[in-house]
């Protein structure tokens, strides 16, 4: 075989998804299994964890971790159980996330009605629920010299969305934070260990089914105002953040660092007119 062959080898890479029980999370655990990847959700409800791995468990090697992203004691014993089995850590999904209702401004509010605590609640999930996962397991990549983390940013980064204030600034956080860590990374611990970010644009999950679907499952007034400027006309399909998963997990990215790549149907690309 030649290098050429490996570079989209993922066998026997170990993985870990933060946020892993959810919706974007599971559906990659779902993919990198089908790759002969080992993987461990690590999510903070316990149920649907329980489900998620329950649902995987005939795919491959799957381990379901109960972990808060924002403690950092609960991010070491999950590293501690995760290196006396596996010995490894190679990938990083930081997928724990998403939005607040409390933390986005509404309709009849404006900027001066924000509530603090909520703006907090959603940075810290978002912006320090993926710091902090990157120092306990980017620690042990660091060691090894080799490995992957990949962030989630999302598209209320790259042009202002209406309400959603504090979730738009814990993201663009998340976006200096990989370029810089991608900077770190390769100047003090080598080539072999990249940082970046994929940004995806609409997709219905858990956290924002309510705003972007009615109950009768027709759009609401805010998701045809997406679909307007989204060239694709419609809601992406979790398994398409699978190639760009793959693709940065693998050699085939070694030279792909501090980036932050839209999944959006085009969204980032149409000014909307
Ligand atoms: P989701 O709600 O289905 O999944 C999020 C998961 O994070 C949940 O399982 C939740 O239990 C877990 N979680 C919450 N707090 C945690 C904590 N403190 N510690 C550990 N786990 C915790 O949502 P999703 O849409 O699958 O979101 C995944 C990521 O994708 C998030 O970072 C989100 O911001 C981002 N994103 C989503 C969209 C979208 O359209 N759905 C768009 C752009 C970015």
């Amino acid at each position: 075989m030649t290098q050429q062959d490996y570079l989209f080898d993922l066998e026997g890479k170990v993985a870990i998804i933060t946020g892993g029980a959810g919706v974007l999370g599971s559906t990659i655990a779902s993919y990198l299994l089908s790759q002969k990847v080992s993987v461990f959700l690590l999510d903070l409800n316990e149920e649907l964890l329980q489900n998620a791995v329950a649902a995987m468990k005939e795919k491959g090697d799957i381990h379901g971790l109960v972990c808060n992203v924002l403690q950092k004691e609960s991010l070491q014993n999950c590293k501690a159980t995760i290196l006396e089995t596996h010995h490894k850590i190679d990938l990083l999904i930081n997928a724990a996330g998403g939005n607040m209702k409390g933390a986005n401004i509404a309709p009849e509010q404006s900027i001066f009605d924000m509530n603090m605590d909520d703006f907090k609640k959603v940075n810290d999930l978002n912006f320090h629920g993926t710091v902090l996962p990157s120092m306990v397991f980017g620690e042990q990549i660091a060691k090894s010299g080799k490995g992957s983390i990949i962030n989630f940013s999302s598209m209320a980064t790259i042009q202002s969305i209406t309400r959603v204030v504090g979730y738009s600034s814990a993201k663009a956080s998340v976006d200096n934070f990989t370029q810089w860590m991608s900077m770190e990374m390769a100047i003090k611990f080598g080539d072999g260990i990249r940082v970046n970010a994929i940004a995806p644009g609409f997709f219905v999950t858990h956290q924002n089914r309510a705003v972007l679907l009615n109950e009768d499952g027709s759009l609401t007034e805010r998701s045809k105002l997406v679909m307007q400027k989204t060239p694709m006309r419609r809601f992406g399909k979790p398994e398409e953040l699978n190639g760009v998963i793959h693709f940065l997990s693998s050699d085939a990215s070694s030279f792909v660092t501090g980036t932050i790549i839209p999944i959006d149907g085009g969204f980032s690309a149409f000014s909307g007119v």
